[in-house]
């Protein structure tokens, strides 16, 4: 569904990414672990269109979308939850979800709605609320439904446990294992990486902008070394 083959780019003259390859199929969880400053948010930011690659493949069901506006892309069926809950903090979560459908044009907003307010009751109950005062796991929360609004069939997360306690984390997760099971591709950036590697089905390591393994979680997850370089064990 998504490929990426030989992406290379970074800031300016400062070269991030060293010919990067990648894969995420449908209805598969892929989880991208690396340490910080590694180019994870990079390569995430170049596969959406917001920054440039020097070289390289993306394709988006075979079709090319490398030098397509990132709208277009999104249009595509790929979404990006960035880093950091990006959420409009005055516009209610109502609004926050609309602005995340506003390339529809087929009606369906209301349903895409109650969809994500299924899937986060929490949400539901703040629906008039400004997004600006909701809690962290519940910005989180918005920014992936935001994403959601979208129909994606690719979605991208960076992070998104990040400075959540740990209930939340867990939740978070089963809902994105849940997304996979229902036919999304998933390609999960995490600092949690052991808890991401247990929902994803397959993992790559990224080393300064190189993808250094590739293997089904279930085989890094055992992997001795990548357990005391990035396991946090
Ligand atoms: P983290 O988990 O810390 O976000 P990461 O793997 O996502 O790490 P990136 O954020 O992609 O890593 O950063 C990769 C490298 O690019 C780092 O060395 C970082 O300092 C550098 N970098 C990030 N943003 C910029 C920028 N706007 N201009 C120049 N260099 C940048």
């Amino acid at each position: 569904m998504l490929e990426v083959s030989g992406a290379s780019g970074g800031y300016g003259p400062i070269q991030i990414l060293h010919g990067l390859s990648l894969r995420v199929d449908k209805a598969e969880l892929v989880a991208l672990v690396g340490s910080n400053g590694a180019g994870k948010t990079t390569l995430l930011r170049s596969i959406s269109g917001l920054q440039p690659l020097t070289s390289g493949d993306i394709r988006l069901d075979g079709e090319p979308i490398r030098h397509m506006p990132a709208h277009l892309r999104v249009v595509r069926g790929l979404a990006h939850v960035p880093e950091g809950r990006q959420v409009f903090g005055p516009l209610s979560v109502e609004d926050n979800l609309r602005l995340g459908a506003y390339l529809d044009r087929s009606g369906a907003v209301a349903r895409k709605r109650d969809r994500v307010f299924d899937l986060f009751p929490a949400l539901a109950e703040k629906r008039h609320a400004a997004a600006g005062g909701l809690s962290g796991g519940q910005q989180q929360m918005l920014a992936i439904g935001r994403a959601l609004m979208s129909s994606p069939r690719v979605l991208m997360l960076d992070e998104p446990s990040m400075g959540l306690a740990p209930n939340l984390v867990d939740t978070i997760l089963d809902i994105v294992g849940q997304l996979t099971r229902d036919g999304m591709a998933i390609l999960l950036v995490e600092q949690n990486a052991v808890a991401a590697l247990r929902i994803a089905t397959r993992g790559y390591v990224i080393e300064t902008g190189r993808i250094t393994q590739a293997d089904t979680a279930k085989a890094l997850l055992g992997d001795e070394r990548l357990r005391a370089a990035y396991l946090g064990e």
